[in-house]
C-alpha cells in the first residue's frame, strides 16, 4: 500500500469522518478548514443526523454506503461518548404501500415494520417504523470524531483555499470535503445550497424520530437527542446565507410538529434556539465520490467527498472507508 501524506479540506462529518478512516490506514493526514480553531462546520453541526434508508439508481454504491454507516454507527452506539444511540424512526405515509427496502439489507439492519393503526396520527395511511436506527448527536458527536482524529495523529489548521492549485508540494493527495464549497473549489456549478429552518427545544417528552416528508404536515421532523429535540422544518430554497431566522414561522413549525407526535406536547417556552442552515446539494442529488486527476495544473491527485445533500452521516462512514482504499492504490 502506498502511504500518503493526505490533505483534507473540511471538517465537517465528511471530512473529519475520512481523515479518520485515512488515519487508521495509516496515512499521514492533515485537515484544513476556513472555521477558526473551536468551531465546527455549520451544516455539520446544524443537521437532525439519523440514519434512514437510501439507494439512488444514478449511484449503485449509495446503497451500500449506507449499510456500512449503519453498521459503523451501531458500533459506536455501544458507547454513549460518541452520542449515537439507536431509536425508533417513524416514517408517516399517506398510502400505504411496501418500500423498497422491506426485506432487503437496509430493511433487515433496522428492522422495518409497518406502523399498526393505533400508531398512526390522524392523516396518515401507514408509517415506515425502522424500530432502532442510528440517531447522532451532532453537539457531541462532532467534537468526539474532532478528537478521534486528532488523537490518532490528524493535524488541524486553519486555511481558506480559494482553489485547488499551489497547494504545498507536501501532499501527495488533496481530498476535497468542502461542501458547498466545492463550488468554487471543483469548479462545479451543480452544487448548490437548499436552506432550512430549524427550531430546538429543550424537551425529554419524546424517544423516537417521527418525519412527514409528503402528508398533511409536511415537512415536520422530530429528532430527539439528549434533553433537546430538534424540530423541522421550512425548506425556503437555495438561499447563500444562513444568518437569521424567520420567527413567524416556529409556532408553525411547533404545531405540525405537536400533530405528528401527541406525546410531543411540545410549546414555545421551551425553544432553546432557531436557525437556518444550508443542505450542500447537488443537482440530480448524487453525491460526488472520485478521483480527479485533471483539477489540480501540476496533476496531484484530488479525491472529491461532497454534495452529500440531506445524506451526508448516513453516507459518512461507507464513503470514508471507500476513500481510504483509493488513497491506498494512488
Ligand atoms: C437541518 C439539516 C438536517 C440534516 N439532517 C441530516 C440527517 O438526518 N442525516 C444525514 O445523513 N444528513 C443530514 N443533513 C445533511 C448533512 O448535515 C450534510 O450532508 C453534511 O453535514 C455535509 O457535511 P460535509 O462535511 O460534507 O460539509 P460541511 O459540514 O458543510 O463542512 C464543510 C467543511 O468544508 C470547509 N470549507 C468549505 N470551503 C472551504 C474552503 N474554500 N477552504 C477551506 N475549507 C473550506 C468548511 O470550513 C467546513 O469545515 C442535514 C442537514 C441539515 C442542514
Amino acid at each position: 500500500m502506498t502511504k500518503q501524506h493526505v490533505l483534507v479540506i473540511g471538517a465537517g462529518v465528511s471530512g473529519l469522518t475520512t481523515a479518520l478512516a485515512l488515519l487508521q490506514a495509516g496515512h499521514k493526514v492533515t485537515i484544513r478548514c476556513k472555521e477558526p480553531g473551536g468551531q465546527f462546520a455549520h451544516t455539520s453541526i446544524s443537521a437532525y443526523a439519523m440514519w434512514v434508508p437510501v439507494k439512488m439508481d444514478g449511484d449503485p454504491r449509495i446503497e451500500r454506503w449506507t449499510g456500512e454507516s449503519f453498521e459503523a454507527f451501531k458500533k459506536l452506539a455501544g458507547d454513549t461518548a460518541t452520542g449515537v444511540t439507536m431509536k425508533p424512526i417513524y416514517q408517516l405515509k399517506t398510502k400505504k404501500e411496501a418500500p423498497w427496502f422491506a426485506g432487503q439489507n437496509a430493511g433487515n439492519l433496522c428492522g422495518f415494520r409497518h406502523a399498526e393503526a393505533s400508531e398512526l396520527p390522524a392523516g396518515y395511511a401507514d408509517a415506515y417504523v425502522l424500530s432502532s436506527a442510528p440517531v447522532i448527536d451532532p453537539l457531541v458527536y462532532m467534537p468526539w470524531l474532532y478528537w478521534q482524529v486528532h488523537d490518532a495523529g490528524g493535524l488541524f489548521g486553519q486555511t481558506e483555499f480559494k482553489n485547488l492549485d499551489g497547494i504545498h508540494p507536501q501532499y501527495s493527495v488533496i481530498v476535497n470535503c468542502a461542501g458547498l464549497g466545492a463550488r468554487e473549489l471543483a469548479k462545479d456549478a451543480d452544487v448548490f445550497p437548499d436552506r432550512v429552518q430549524v427550531v430546538t427545544i429543550k424537551s425529554s417528552n419524546i424517544d423516537r424520530v417521527v418525519i412527514d416528508d409528503e402528508g398533511p404536515n409536511a415537512r415536520a421532523c422530530i429528532v430527539p437527542h439528549n434533553g433537546y429535540v430538534k424540530l423541522g422544518g421550512v425548506f425556503d430554497g437555495p438561499h447563500e446565507s444562513y444568518e437569521g431566522a424567520d420567527l413567524s414561522t416556529v409556532q408553525g413549525i411547533i404545531d405540525r410538529c405537536n400533530a405528528i407526535a401527541p406525546e410531543l406536547k411540545a410549546d414555545q417556552s421551551q425553544v432553546i434556539s432557531v436557525i437556518r442552515a444550508l443542505r450542500p446539494e447537488r443537482k440530480g442529488w448524487l453525491p460526488r465520490v472520485e478521483v480527479d486527476r485533471t483539477i489540480c495544473a501540476d496533476g496531484r491527485p484530488v479525491i472529491h467527498n461532497y454534495g452529500h445533500d440531506g445524506m451526508g452521516y448516513l453516507l459518512s462512514h461507507g464513503i470514508a472507508a471507500e476513500i481510504a482504499s483509493y488513497a491506498a492504490n494512488l
